[in-house]
């Protein structure tokens, strides 16, 4: 699971209602699901079970050897999904069990600092703890071996595995199912095809076809849930999404970037609108008052007291930027952001040298700024290819004209902020490239 998704369920249903004979068949394979699932947990759903369930091989070789899948006559797939997915309850279990017992020990007066410390590091050595659980010795190796004799020093650990022993078999929770209302399915055992599912059947070879109400396609592991009253079934997909933003943020915008306005948003909002002014105080300050002798400038009084000077403006500016910046993101609050790919700087004259040294250099400032404190907030940026992103109508398409501020389009007749036009155009091309 990448880092920044989470699972929500689509919904697939069936077409045309599932005749009582078929449903039938579909119901004995959720009810040796349901067996097999219920075997596993019963099996390795307690204490003993615990040294085989990570990784899990262990259980799936025993479960091949017990001969189950051949006295219920259930295909392999069907058989082999079961067992996981009873294992991921039984994990489950011991990590909710886990919790609770690590909040006991909090909240346990009559355990002192060094047997929290004691057993804060059994809990999270698994060979350590599945050890005491067992009511064995734990071997440990290197580093680990060396910290956990020290600590078992320090404290009296016939006493604490009992107490350990004792809050798992009152906390852990053995998991059992009645529910036969649908099983696990994989690709090896569905092929979506004629506006349907196929569905591999017990009988082997055979497959039952439903018709669904949709063509999408899936290829991961999906849930059958029956409703057999009702003669339908519907397909549990699970769907990666993006996680919801740790601070609320979402939605996406798009931003125009600028000289005389830093940013301006597709909805029109616009941000650092006195940009210019601190960009222009410093512009002008280099271009009139950089002295004419730049030889020896170490010791040149006038190239000291310029240097001053113009650091202190460029720390207004730089000050000015970050603060607009953090308003744009926190009155906004997006959780994608699109922003123009800046064209490559253009050699500037020898005169305009010093005036397009210091435009460029704040750009790429503003830029790094922008870049930095989207990652804080863990905003996506998204660079989008600028070409054409002012001229044309972002609601049509056709290319309209500038008059001043105003983009105006001939095509569709409509009038906006020529900045919120060129927005509108860096979200539209945004969102479709993600897609
Ligand atoms: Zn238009």
């Amino acid at each position: 699971m990448p880092p920044n998704a989470l699972y929500k369920t689509a919904y697939q249903y069936n077409k045309e209602p599932i005749d009582t004979k078929d449903m039938e068949r579909l119901q004995e394979i959720a009810r040796d699901c349901c067996k097999v699932r219920n075997y596993v947990y019963e099996r390795y759903g307690g204490i003993g079970g615990l040294p085989k369930i990570y990784p899990g091989y262990t259980v799936q070789n025993e479960m091949t050897r017990s001969g189950l899948r051949e006295r219920l006559g259930l295909p392999s797939v069907y058989f082999y999904l079961s067992i996981f997915d009873a294992l991921g309850d039984i994990k489950s279990q011991w990590t909710r069990t886990k919790k609770r017992i690590e909040k006991n020990i909090q909240a346990n007066e009559a355990l002192t600092r060094k047997d929290r410390h004691y057993l804060r590091f059994v809990m999270k050595q698994s060979r350590c703890f599945e050890a005491v659980v067992a009511g064995e010795e734990a071997e440990l190796s290197g580093e680990w071996a060396k910290t956990y004799q020290s600590l078992c020093e320090a404290v009296d650990t016939h006493r604490l595995n009992q107490y350990l022993r004792r809050q798992v078999r009152r906390h852990l929770v053995k998991p059992y199912t009645a529910a036969a209302d649908g099983f696990s399915s994989s690709p090896k055992a569905y092929r979506y095809a004629d506006h349907g599912i196929y569905l591999s059947m017990k009988e082997s070879r055979k497959r039952l076809f439903v018709p669904l109400t949709d063509n999408n396609r899936y290829a991961r592991q999906i849930y059958i849930r029956l409703y057999p009253k009702e003669g339908s079934l519907t397909i549990n997909v699970p769907i990666e999404v993006r996680q919801k933003h740790p601070l609320g943020y979402q939605g996406e915008i798009g931003l125009a970037m600028g000289m005389r306005c830093m940013f301006v948003t597709n909805r029109g909002a616009a941000y650092g609108e006195q940009y210019l002014e601190y960009q222009s105080a410093l512009t002008d300050y280099v271009r009139e008052r950089l002295p004419g002798h730049r030889r020896n400038a170490k010791n040149n009084p006038g190239m000291k007291k310029y240097n001053a000077g113009k650091a202190r403006l460029e720390a207004a500016l730089h000050a000015y930027i970050n603060a607009e910046i953090n308003r744009m993101l926190e009155t906004e609050k997006p959780g994608v952001l699109y922003y123009p790919k800046l064209p490559a700087a253009a050699k500037a004259g020898k005169n305009k040298k010093i005036n397009a040294t210091v435009h460029m250099w704040q750009r790429g400032y503003i830029k790094s700024r922008l870049a930095q404190k989207c990652q804080e907030r863990s905003i996506q940026l998204v660079e989008v290819f600028g070409k054409g992103i002012s001229t044309e109508c972002s609601y049509c398409g056709a290319m309209g004209s500038k008059d001043g501020d105003t983009f105006r389009c001939a095509s569709c007749g409509r009038e906006l902020l020529e900045r919120q036009n060129t927005a509108r155009n860096i979200l539209k091309r945004g969102a479709e490239k993600k897609v």
